[in-house]
């Protein structure tokens, strides 16, 4: 008999759900798509969105019900600090994922729902929730605990947890692989730089710090979200401004970053603006920048050796601009880039750095859903060789 080495990897957000069917056998792409506007109309609810992912995998001869199906993998947002490994999903996970809801109350109620109905669906196929905090749990306390009453912090699970753990954890493992060196032997600064975004700093294939804390909004200036600032500044609009706690979630989650500085969180269209003149479109980039850079000096010396700075994810991948303003003027630290290597557009792994810089650069795609897939896999075939 054939072994079945398809994974379907589920990610359940609160309006859509995304899927990719895997084939780990050769990494394979055999299915991909996305079902929207849940909750509007056509797509009742998550039952019905998962409903048609079925019908088109089915139409497309690889329906849920088939052999070759190994597993689903989805994926989870906030694991706390119970969840630091991909797991296999029973009555117990989903019910100890149902009491993080309340450290990710936008997240986890969608991945659960997701669960659920795929549980339903195939209740005899294996299933595996892959964390986006589980990456980050390596992180010494004096990088995951805040400064505040450990007493207080404790009762309430406060400490940083860390986001997007399985592009860090994947960009950085393919880094040492574009290095031609086991990820044990490197260190690695990650800027995954999408919509949200987030830095790590990973030594030998372990994260050590990173931006993203208690929530995604730590750190980073992003495409809406404010990243770091004074906590104070929450007391100030709140005591003085007159703003309640959810015109204050909604300023720094909706109406910061990007968005907030110049109107646009598209960084295509902050580069367009900032060619014809704009002033507020190039303080913007110039915020974004700033931020970026403290946290490559911080993760520089956090790490104390840095063997690659690695830029991924939307803007990372792409935005020629972001990379050039974040690398220059670093020789010092032997940061070295190479302006027509970074001009370059590719979707593959390659390195951006000039031939004589001490640190390479690079750009590496994320793959968040083949990690998954990957880490899936990786679960029950170890459980089934025990
Ligand atoms: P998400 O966090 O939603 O997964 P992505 O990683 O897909 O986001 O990144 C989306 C962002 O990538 C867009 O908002 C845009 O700013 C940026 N982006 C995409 N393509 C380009 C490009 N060609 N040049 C510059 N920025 C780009």
């Amino acid at each position: 008999m054939t072994r079945a080495t398809r994974v379907l990897v589920l990610n359940s957000g609160s309006s859509s759900v995304k899927y990719q069917l895997i084939d780990m056998a050769d990494g394979a792409r055999l299915a991909a798509g996305l079902v929207e506007r849940i909750g509007e109309g056509a797509v009742p609810d998550h039952a019905a969105a998962l409903d048609s992912v079925a019908e088109a995998l089915g139409a497309a001869g690889m329906g849920l019900d088939s052999p070759d199906l190994a597993a689903i993998g989805h994926r989870a947002v906030h694991g706390g600090t119970r969840f630091t490994a991909p797991t296999l999903i029973t009555d117990e996970v989903v019910q100890a994922m149902r009491e993080l809801i309340p450290l990710a109350p936008l997240h986890n109620p969608a991945n659960i729902t997701g669960i659920e109905v795929a549980r339903k669906l195939r209740p005899d196929l294996p299933q595996v929730a892959v964390f986006d905090t589980a990456f980050h749990a390596a992180m010494p306390e004096s990088a995951a605990r805040y400064a505040i009453d450990t007493a207080t912090a404790d009762r309430w699970s406060v400490r940083r947890y860390g986001f997007h753990g399985t592009s860090h954890q994947y960009v950085s493992r393919r880094t040492a692989e574009l290095l031609g060196k086991s990820p044990e032997s490197v260190n690695v600064i990650v800027l995954h730089l999408g919509n949200g975004a987030s830095a790590s700093a990973v030594a030998g294939g372990v994260c050590v710090d990173t931006s993203m804390g208690l929530t995604p909004l730590e750190g980073l200036v992003m495409g809406t979200r404010s990243g770091d600032l004074d906590p104070a500044v929450l007391l100030h609009l709140h005591r003085v401004g007159g703003l309640s706690v959810d015109e204050i979630d909604d300023l720094l989650n909706r109406r910061s970053g990007l968005v907030g500085l110049c109107g646009d969180n598209d960084m295509r269209e902050i580069d367009r603006r900032i060619a014809v003149g704009d002033q507020r479109a190039r303080l913007a980039f110039d915020i974004y920048i700033h931020r970026l850079r403290k946290y490559v000096g911080a993760y520089y010396a956090v790490l104390g050796r840095v063997d690659a700075v690695v830029f991924t994810a939307g803007v990372g991948e792409n935005a020629v601009s972001v990379r050039v303003a974040a690398m220059s003027g670093l020789e010092a630290l032997g940061i070295e880039l190479d302006r027509t290597l970074n001009a370059a557009r590719s979707r593959e792994p390659r390195l951006v750095s000039g031939a004589g810089s001490r640190v390479a650069v690079a750009v590496v795609p994320t793959d968040e859903e083949l990690e998954i897939a990957g880490q899936t896999f990786g679960l029950i075939e170890n459980a089934q060789e025990r």
